[in-house]
Formats: structure tokens, sequence, C-alpha cells
């Protein structure tokens, strides 16, 4: 018998078996609702379980339903998703949830082709709504599917070229289990981050060891093999903490960039070997058409996105006089430092409101 056949017979009973004895109780793991389920996929895309668990409470709290989702505006989804980063997710989420609410009388639908038309929905997402929120024989695969499956059956090509992908999609299809779809697949995904973990996956425990190829080889350490890792960029940033009459000024992104719909402190990428503080002036010029005078850094930060890293670095700014123009900036206010917490903020800003709030408690 071939491994694959081996697979199909004999792994979806023994990972259900296991799974119903070892899941964890998640909070998305009590509820059967596509919009709960669905948010709950979105908000796990890159992000670990423990750090999502409390955003996803306050974020259904405060929109308990798609509805709620819908009517309300970005600028609040964002500011709920605040901290949580790849705020594209929140937008298109919440993009979606009108969508939804417009063609589809607020109900999420169960077809494939309808939820891929949906903003922000690719084969992922609509594989786990259709499969986890309704229980339809549809295929997942994320990272930690795609890890459980290349050891499993043994694969050594590069697990993101378009051949290998195609090859994992058609066997998690066949995989899925007739009627048990919704557990087959979230077992899975629980296997891949409990068990046939990246680093030293614990064969011993796994149910699946006697069918695992990589197990057999004793290739588990090696497999996925995943392509040469690529230095990540690193850039500084020069912001301004601009004062007028105790405010700050603050700059809301343009809804099409990276971050968009967010707020910032303006300024922007050192160029070259430029003075950071020059890199402020030249920036706050550019962006809002105001000149400031420049005084001592505040603060520098560091912070990582998932294709490059950053430090800021905050200067104190003066400005007594102009108006400054959104001239590529989407609005412009002024703010008091308590009520910076209005306003979404991308989590590298959120580390310098943090040292501003720390300043004012002690200036008090
Ligand atoms: Fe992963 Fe080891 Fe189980 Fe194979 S036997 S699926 S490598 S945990």
């Amino acid at each position: 018998m071939t491994t694959g056949a081996a697979l199909l017979r004999d792994l979806p009973p023994r990972v259900l078996s296991w799974y119903a004895a070892a899941r964890r109780d998640l909070p998305w793991r009590r509820t059967r609702s596509p919009y709960r389920i669905w948010l709950a996929e979105a908000m796990l895309q890159q992000t670990r379980v423990g750090t999502v668990i409390p955003y996803y409470a306050r974020f259904l709290k405060r929109f308990p339903t798609l509805a709620a989702l819908a009517e309300a505006p970005l600028d609040d989804v964002l500011a709920v998703w605040a901290g949580l980063g790849y705020y594209a997710r929140a937008r298109s989420l919440h993009a979606a949830a009108r969508e939804v609410v417009r063609k589809h009388k607020g109900r999420v639908p169960r077809g494939l082709a309808d939820l891929l038309a949906l903003p922000g929905v690719g084969r992922y997402t609509a594989g786990a709504i259709r499969s986890i929120a309704f229980n339809l024989p549809a295929p997942i695969l994320d990272g930690n599917v795609t890890r459980v499956l290349c050891r499993l059956v043994g694969i050594e090509a590069n697990p993101k070229a378009s051949a290998t992908q195609k090859r994992l999609w058609s066997l998690a299809e066949e995989l899925v289990p007739e009627g048990h779809a919704r557990d087959f697949n979230q077992a899975m995904m629980e296997l891949g981050a409990v068990v046939c973990t990246p680093k030293a996956p614990a064969c011993g425990t796994c149910p699946a060891s006697d069918l695992c190829e990589a197990f057999r080889l004793g290739l588990q350490g090696a497999l996925p093999r995943m392509p040469a890792w690529k230095p990540v960029p690193h850039y500084d940033v020069g912001l301004g903490l601009v004062w007028r009459r105790r405010k700050l000024l603050i700059a809301k992104r343009p809804p099409n960039a990276m971050l968009g719909g967010l707020w910032e402190f303006p300024g922007g990428k050192r160029e070259g070997a430029e003075p950071l503080a020059e890199t402020v002036r030249r920036e706050i010029k550019e962006e809002l058409g105001l000149d400031v005078a420049v005084g001592e850094l505040f603060v520098s930060v560091k912070h990582a996105y998932s294709h490059f890293r950053v430090t800021l670095h905050a200067f104190h700014c003066q400005c007594p006089r102009g108006r400054p123009r959104p001239v590529r900036a989407d609005a412009v206010k002024w703010v008091r430092v308590e009520d910076l917490s209005r306003y979404p903020f991308p989590t590298g800003s959120l580390k310098v409101i943090r040292k501003l709030r720390a300043l004012c408690l002690t200036e008090r």
C-alpha cells in the first residue's frame, strides 16, 4: 500500500480521536458562528494564539455581529485592531462585512465562489469558513498543515513553490473526511501547533508517527525544506512630536498606503547619512507643508514588520505658527496626549505613545 493510500485510510480517524482528547479550549472553538470563526481566522494569520485571545474578546464586545461591524466606521475598527498588526486584515474584514450585508442580506455565504469574491478572502479563509463554520468538506492549508503534510508524505521540495502548493492542496482535499471536516481541519492545525512543531516535533506522542515518512527516515527535523533566509532590511525613521499649546500634531495615512487609515506622528525615512533631525524637518515640510524647529530626541524604539525592521526616532518639535496641509496625508489633527487613544496608531507608534503617557504622568 502506498503512503498516500495509508494516509487517506488511517490518518483521519487517528487525528480525529487524538483531537477529541487533546484539543485546547479556545474561544473561537466554542462557536459555530461564521462571523466569529472568520474573525478568528483573520486575527490568527501570522499571529500567535495567546496574542489573539484578548483582541478577539475586545473586538467581539465592540462588534458582536457582522451587521455591527458593517455599520461601524473604519476608524473604530482600526482602533480596536490597533496593536495586532497587519492592518490590511482589518480593512478587508470590514469591507467584506459590508459586502455580505449588501449582496448576501447579512448572511455569510457558503459557496466557494461567493466567498472568494469577498475582499481579503483567499482559498485558506474560504476553506476555514466552509469547513469550520458549515462543516462542508473543504480543504485548508496553513503553515501548520503544510508542515504536517510535508513530513507525513516526506515532501522534500520547497513547500512554497507553486507545484508543491498544488500537490499539498489536493492532498488536503482528499484527506478531509465527509461529515467531519470541521474537526478534521482543526485537528490538523492543532497537530501542527502543539505536536508537529517547527523545531522539535514530539513524534513520540504523535497519533500518526507510524504513518509518517519523515519519522521513518529520521527527517522530521529537516522537513519542510524552506527557501534560504534573506536578510531583512532595516530603516531609520525620524518622527516629529510637534507641539502647539500642549497639543500634538498627528496625521492620517492615505487609505491605499501601507498601514492605510491609521494615524501617525509626521515624519519619514532617513535618506542616506542625513542627520535624523534633518529627516524630521524635511519630511514634515514635504508631508504637511509645515516649518518646524526640531528639538531634542525624545525616544528611539524598534519595531519589526513582516518584511523589514525600523527604528523610530521621535524628536520634540516646536511649531508656533503655520497651518499644516495634508499634502501626503489624508487628514491632520491637533490632539492632547490623553486623547491619543481615540485614534488607531500602528504598533511602533504605540510604543512612542506609551513613553509620552509616562512622561505626562511624571510631569503632573
Ligand atoms: Fe510530525 Fe513527527 Fe508526527 Fe511525523 S511523526 S507528523 S514529524 S510529529
